[in-house]
């Protein structure tokens, strides 16, 4: 029986095993496929408070496993397959196995939205994609499009302009939900280009990508756009699909949770982006990994019949 079992090892799992650790509870992380999640994507954190000349998402990574596996945190590089929450004895499968455990911090991240539009699901890996660090390089020379107008965005927009000859942003509506420093660095770009209040129809083309379908929103109008990739950064949805029949979900399909990060089951937490829509950055992710943590501790130090503190 173990005290803590950790799903997830983005900067909230991480975190929660950096705390869990510390107080001594040996806790067992399962990172599932993608070690250290989304923020591995990202090329250059350069908001991360303490690394003010930027730190590359799997280097933040590396950096909080090493302080993770000091500490006494066990990892497994596997993906879970089924959980049962809901009895003191918390179950979880992975990697063929049954580990039990008195807590659960679930820390499962989010994964990016696809646009649903025909040729998008054929044309991934030929032309489509979801990250411009692990692609934009494929694209040096060529003209590219990103769909979406948020941070993310504009920042990978920026990234892309060091490999295309072109990055056209296609936005839905007139103004850009990014904030105001990335759309200066934006408007101010050579390579980049805005399409104003049209979305994506189709993604065409043979062997790849050649050409975007549009549309106005306002007019209807349509028109083509010659690419030769298209990066699509509309935002996410929370992984929570091994959880939703047991734990509480919001409107919003992220876990709901109270303030101190406790979901409607005794002993299990959730942190990062599968329980936050707001404000998805590393910090708050880490933030409330280190909340998940202390709560975790508490509640563990409470089934040994101790009064659960703060309560
Ligand atoms: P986001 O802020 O939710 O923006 C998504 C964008 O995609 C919005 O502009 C939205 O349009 C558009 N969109 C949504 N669905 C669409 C659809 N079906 N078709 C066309 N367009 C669609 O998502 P995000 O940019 O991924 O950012 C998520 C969070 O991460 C935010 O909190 C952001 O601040 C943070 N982030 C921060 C940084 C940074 O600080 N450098 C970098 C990346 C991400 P509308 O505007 O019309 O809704």
């Amino acid at each position: 029986m173990r005290n803590v079992i950790i799903i997830g090892s983005g900067p909230a799992g991480m975190t929660a095993a950096i705390y869990t650790a510390r107080a001594n509870l040996k806790p067992l992380v399962i990172s599932g496929l993608e070690r250290g999640g989304q923020v591995t994507l990202t090329n250059d954190l350069e908001n991360y408070p303490g690394f003010p000349d930027g730190l590359g998402g799997f280097e933040m990574y590396q950096l909080l496993e090493k302080q993770a596996q000091k500490f006494g945190a066990e990892i497994i590089y596997d993906t879970v397959t089924r959980v049962d929450l809901s009895g003191e004895v918390k179950k979880v499968f992975a990697a063929g196995q049954e580990f039990d455990a008195l807590s659960v911090i679930i820390a499962t991240g989010s994964t990016p939205k696809r646009l649903g539009v025909l040729g998008e699901q054929e044309m991934i890996g030929r032309g489509v994609s979801y990250c411009a660090t692990c692609d934009g390089f494929f694209f040096t020379g060529k003209p590219v499009a990103v769909i979406g107008g948020g941070n993310s965005a504009l920042d990978e927009g920026l990234f892309l302009t060091r490999f295309a000859s072109k990055v056209t942003i296609i936005h839905r509506r007139d103004r850009l939900r990014a904030d105001a420093i990335l759309q200066q660095r934006a408007m101010d770009n050579e390579k980049i280009e805005f399409i104003w209040d049209t979305v994506v129809e189709e993604i065409a083309g043979k062997q790849g990508v050649e050409k975007l379908i549009l549309k106005n929103a306002k007019t209807g109008e349509k028109s083509e756009l010659a690419v030769d990739g298209v990066f699509v950064f509309i935002g996410h949805r929370p992984n929570v699909e091994l959880f939703e029949t047991q734990v509480a979900l919001a409107d919003d399909r992220t876990i709901q949770t109270d303030r101190r990060t406790r979901t409607n089951l005794p002993g299990v937490f959730a942190c990062g982006d599968v329980q936050d829509s707001i404000y998805r950055q590393a910090i708050t992710a880490a933030g409330s990994g280190c909340q998940s943590a202390i709560e975790a501790e508490k509640y563990i130090t409470h089934l040994q019949g101790k009064a659960y503190p703060g309560k």
